[in-house]
């Protein structure tokens, strides 16, 4: 029997119209670097409108071409968020950190006609323009004075955008239709395209907003500082809409020292973003008094968030980190730390420090060496592989699924850990960062959690090295904070308590800063290849 019910598509312009309208006096409020510019979210329905008519009309974007923008988390990229996929264009956000011979792989893979520039990052898109053989329209989000001349023609945003129609007839689309594009870093070869469809990204919303998930409500405001070019934001941009949830969004101001005074003036009540956000968060707040009582829970993931930061933000100043886990391959939402009823003190902390627990949209299995599918009983190690509506089954432009991401319709995600009874993930590490060491795995992510537990050591990033005798063995990179100094006995000696003697790592470096990829993680990819070079040894 087939059901009774409408069937109306899940599209991105009917969370426009929601957002716009009954939560119209919702804002977004952009840093500026001494305070903030505000505007409602009725405000973003109509520049919405005005964008998407500027496109069609002045541009002549048709069907699904892509426009790609070139942004900083600001009003204007919100409204870029819901133009284009709303008009039934696809938006291509691309990280504006990679390298420029990567920029324009994506840039000519995707076809992206249009690109959105913010004013401030014209220099960094000007030294890529020439290679980008597919874009014929620049739109700057202020002066383009700077943007040099070329095949492509050069907007002003707000000229582009003035005197037209503030409401926009949004089409009857396809909700499994592409509306958004983001590429992941690729750690081998070429980046690779994900295609989020409308259908998906609703979806997610919907699991981003429940109170499993982000808990998003019409009362709180959310600092989210997760890039709008790293995996959508984390889905923050279209689950605000969805709930009402205000937003304040830090442009490019994304210093721990930048984010104190926007949580004191901005007073959000959530916030979202990696580890290493937090962790220069915490030493500014430690050394500048700031008033943070806004802020009561902030979403943490992106690589492994360490015991030490969720203790210090809690017992410190009161907030509650929790760990969430996911990738770009998943909208990117896979799960989220909230502890089961009646959890408490270690209990909960146990469940705190976890990857988190696994909604109804996404189905996991743990595979062991073998390919054999293991138990869900907290103790199996093997790969874990997901599938459901918001996760990807393939990379954009491949004829068939590549087997080394992809396994009977599951997505391979990677990542090395155990799944429990109760649908508690666990992750001991990537399974190409997993230290392998006469037969036995170290996972370079405890020895972080670890170290980083250690009074002086402000960052440690953990990495696998050649070894004749053992295969691999765990060479340690470490940051001590300001004025504080360990030896490299002396943090041995704090690991010995508490990891196995042959996991101790005899291969020691003392550093400024641990290098980060270009959505802020340890890059540890750029740590083996400068011991390689004999530049960190
Ligand atoms: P990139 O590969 O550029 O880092 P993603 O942001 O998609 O791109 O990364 C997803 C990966 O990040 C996951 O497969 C996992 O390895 C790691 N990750 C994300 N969240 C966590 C977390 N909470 N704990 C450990 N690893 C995490």
């Amino acid at each position: 029997m087939r059901s009774t019910m409408m069937a109306n598509p899940l599209l991105i312009s009917r969370l426009l119209e929601h957002g716009s309208t009954v939560h119209g006096r919702a804002h977004v409020a952009t840093w500026t670097g001494t305070g903030s510019r505000r505007t409602s979210y009725a405000h973003v329905g109509t520049d919405a409108a005005r964008l998407a008519h500027a496109l069609r009309d002045e541009l002549g974007v048709t069907g699904d071409q892509r426009v790609a923008t070139f942004m900083w988390n600001n009003a204007e990229h919100l409204v870029a968020y819901f133009a284009v996929p709303s008009m039934g264009a696809v938006l291509h956000t691309l990280n504006l950190r990679l390298f420029p011979d990567q920029l324009a792989y994506i840039v000519n893979h995707a076809e992206d006609r249009v690109i959105l520039v913010d004013e401030t990052l014209v220099p960094l898109l000007a030294k890529v323009l020439p290679s980008l053989t597919t874009v014929e329209h620049v739109v700057v989000n202020g002066s383009a004075a700077a943007v040099p001349a070329g095949r492509w023609r050069v907007h002003e945003w707000s000229t582009l955008i003035e005197g037209r129609p503030g409401t926009y007839d949004w089409p009857e689309l396809d909700e499994q239709d592409a509306a958004a594009l983001c590429y992941t870093s690729g750690t081998t070869g070429n980046p690779k395209g994900v295609a989020y469809s409308h259908r998906s990204i609703w979806l997610h919303s919907m699991q981003v907003c429940a109170p499993e998930g982000f808990g998003l409500g019409a009362r709180d405001t959310m600092l989210a500082i997760v890039p709008m070019f790293h995996a959508m934001s984390w889905g923050l941009p279209y689950a605000a809409f969805m709930s009402g949830t205000s937003l304040v969004m830090p442009d490019r101001f994304m210093a721990g020292a930048a984010i104190a005074p926007m949580i004191a003036t901005e007073r959000p009540t959530k916030a979202a973003a990696v580890p290493t956000i937090w962790t220069d968060l915490l030493a500014h707040l430690d050394a500048h008094e700031t008033d943070t009582s806004s802020l009561t829970e902030v979403i943490v993931g992106g690589s492994a968030c360490p015991p030490a930061l969720m203790h210090a933000f809690q017992e410190r100043y009161g907030i509650r980190i929790v760990h969430a886990w996911g990738m770009t391959e998943m909208s990117p939402l896979g799960s989220v730390a909230r502890p089961p009823a009646g959890a408490d003190g270690d209990d909960e902390w146990a469940y705190r420090y976890t990857q988190g627990r696994l909604p109804a949209g996404v189905a996991a299995r743990i595979i062991g060496p073998l390919g054999e599918v293991m138990p869900a009983d907290g103790t199996s190690v093997g790969e874990l592989e997901v599938r459901g509506p918001w996760v990807t089954a393939g990379y954009l432009g491949d004829d068939d699924a590549d087997p080394e991401r992809f396994r009977d319709g599951w997505l391979r995600t990677g990542d090395v850990g155990t799944l429990s009874p109760d649908g508690f993930l666990t992750l001991t590490d990537r399974a190409k960062d997993v230290i392998k060491s006469g037969g036995e795995w170290i996972s370079s992510v405890e020895l972080e959690n670890l170290l980083m537990a250690h009074p002086a050591v402000l960052e440690a990033c953990v990495v696998g090295v050649p070894d004749d005798r053992w295969g691999e063995r765990p060479f340690a990179t470490v940051v001590l904070r300001e004025n504080m100094s360990a030896t490299a006995a002396e943090l041995r000696e704090f690991l010995s308590s508490r990891v196995a003697k042959w996991q101790l790592p005899e291969r020691w470096a003392f550093i400024p800063a641990v290098p980060k990829t270009s959505v802020g993680k340890f890059d540890k990819k750029r740590v083996r290849s400068s011991y390689a070079a004999g530049s960190l040894s």
